[in-house]
């Protein structure tokens, strides 16, 4: 179920779901209850078969806050334990409020946080039902401490959550630029016939997407580490980028400017010799 590309991969995210013989898998709960209804109502035009689990790819609120849909449908929720992103750094409250902000109080009426799993993932875990096999991976905290990847190795189909997006801009603000390399190695290495981005249209030919992701990841930290090396500063690094959207956060120009800026911040932790395994957020709960 390919989200609304009319606003490039900004706006709306994927979710997919996964009819078997015995009951219905789904990956990603969109970003609202009202979005979840929408698509729990597109899964019931295929199958009326129980929705035995709701998989999250990550903890971004426009791909959890769909889930209590599915938790009051009957689904158990498989997902990483770490729940820490930028978005939860002030608390339930604040995110919640934030995010009735940005889809309306009416999509969010029934809300409550349903993104906690019922079964955690951290390395890799094999869910077997009606004859379907899902592999589930954490490939490393690449978008987000909670990042999962799940592949259907019959099928050859990998839903990438964030770690791809449809522009290949992935957001690295919540996780850290080489653990996203690691994780596009993860995703090559699996030769994915299909692979669903977390934002946007699928790509028709999933290395293709990968190569521009890590293209792209690459120059940032090639040319932010130059930056720190020749001792410019911050400013003189991002001279060339684009202003941020103001109003849009995630917009390509935001997400241009924000990932600079982290991964600065990332190359000058590793010049001066720290970690550049970043720890990104407070604890949400
Ligand atoms: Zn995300």
């Amino acid at each position: 179920m390919p989200g609304d590309t009319g606003r490039g991969s900004e706006g709306r995210p994927n979710a997919g779901f996964i009819v078997t013989s015995d009951g219905v898998v789904v990956i990603d709960a969109l970003a609202s209850p009202a979005d979840g209804e929408r698509l729990l109502r597109s899964i019931r035009t295929v199958s009326h078969a129980p929705i035995r689990w709701l998989v999250l790819t990550h903890h971004h609120p426009d791909h959890t806050f769909g889930a209590i849909v599915f938790r009051r449908a009957g689904a158990r929720v498989i997902a990483h334990p770490d729940l820490r992103t930028l978005a939860s750094e002030g608390g339930d409250d604040a995110l919640l409020a934030d995010w009735v902000r940005v889809v309306g109080l009416p999509a969010m009426l029934g809300f409550q946080f349903a993104d906690t799993p019922s079964v955690a993932v951290t390395g890799t875990d094999t869910l077997r039902l009606g004859g379907r096999t899902l592999v589930i991976t954490h490939p490393g905290a690449a978008h987000t401490p909670g990042d999962l990847i799940i592949w259907l190795p019959a099928e050859r189909v990998l839903f990438a959550g964030d770690i791809l997006i449809e522009d290949g801009v992935t957001m690295m603000v919540d996780g850290n630029s080489g653990a996203l390399l690691h994780a596009l190695d993860v995703i090559d290495s699996l030769h994915p016939r299909i692979a669903v981005p977390g934002h946007g249209r699928l790509p028709p030919d999933p290395a293709v997407l990968v190569d521009t992701t890590r293209r792209y990841v690459t120059a940032l930290r090639r040319d932010m580490r130059a930056a720190v090396e020749q001792g410019g500063g911050m400013r003189k690094a991002m001279a060339g980028l684009p202003p941020a959207d103001e109003t849009r956060p995630v917009s390509l120009h935001s997400r241009l400017r924000r990932n600079a800026v982290w991964v600065y911040l990332e190359m000058e932790k590793a010049v001066m010799g720290l970690d550049d395994s970043t720890d990104s957020a407070g604890a949400r709960r």
